[in-house]
């Protein structure tokens, strides 16, 4: 019996997530199965190895004979990920999920398959969190956050409580998100960008870019008003 993980993606952050996955690895019972691990992407070319991993095409990892096969799709951009995920299924490859041995997680936190959890990553309490979502490092997500699916947060996010973000949205390095409140809470709309270091206070519709402190939309106007500002 061999297991075989791939981790889809091998630029940035697919090497940052292999070590993440060998020790989640590592920590497994002695008697469980063999595993191997390996990166796909699809600028893979034949033999090519990586960091001591087998880099494989999509087919190729197909073709590589296991008893199990299971993928996380290490992409930061959401399309591209919801594509590979989708790719994966019709496949009939599950997704398993990735998280540093020192993520925090406190009570009834519910995530869903395909998540990633870097290293100092914190999840607090009563937060419900979709499909393949990106937490990079020291990200935290506060209590009664509800996150939809392809939400990728990149370093050091931080997410206070009661904030509700759309499937699909990025969260730029370094943004924060004013509290919300259980009857009010700050949404943002799927698809939102949120650029790094925006301070954000208020709503971001769907599909917006917001950016600064306090962050509003990405227009010529504002971002002419914020160089005048100084
Ligand atoms: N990639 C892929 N299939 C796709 C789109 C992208 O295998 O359909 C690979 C691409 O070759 C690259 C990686 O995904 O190696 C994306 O790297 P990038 O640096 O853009 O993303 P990041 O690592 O920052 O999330």
């Amino acid at each position: 019996m061999k297991r075989l993980f791939a981790v889809y993606g091998f630029s940035g952050f697919g090497r940052e997530v292999c070590p993440v996955l060998q020790s989640q690895l590592e920590g497994q019972p002695r008697d469980s199965a063999p595993c191997e691990v390996v990166y796909i992407d699809d600028a893979a070319t034949d033999g090519q190895m990586l960091n001591g991993l087998e880099v494989h095409t999509f087919n190729s990892f197909l073709n590589k004979p296991a008893d199990e096969r299971q993928v996380v799709v290490a992409i930061a951009d959401a399309a591209i990920r919801q594509k590979l995920t989708h790719r994966c299924e019709q496949a009939g490859v599950p997704q398993f999920s990735v998280r540093a041995e020192n993520v925090v997680e406190l009570d009834n936190v519910e995530i869903g398959e395909g998540s990633i959890l870097c290293p100092f990553v914190t999840l607090t309490s009563d937060i419900k969190i979709g499909k393949s979502f990106h937490a990079n490092i020291y990200s935290y997500v506060a209590h009664d956050c509800v996150i939809g699916d392809y939400v990728t947060f990149a370093p050091r996010v931080n997410c206070n409580g009661n904030v509700h973000i759309g499937d699909c949205a990025y969260i730029g390095t370094g943004a924060v998100f004013k509290q919300g409140t259980p009857r009010r809470p700050l949404v943002v709309g799927k698809g939102a960008v949120v650029a790094a270091g925006a301070v954000v206070t208020k709503n971001v519709p769907a599909g917006a870019t917001v950016f600064g402190n306090p962050a509003v939309p990405l227009t010529r106007a504002n971002l002419e008003a914020r160089r005048d500002r100084g």
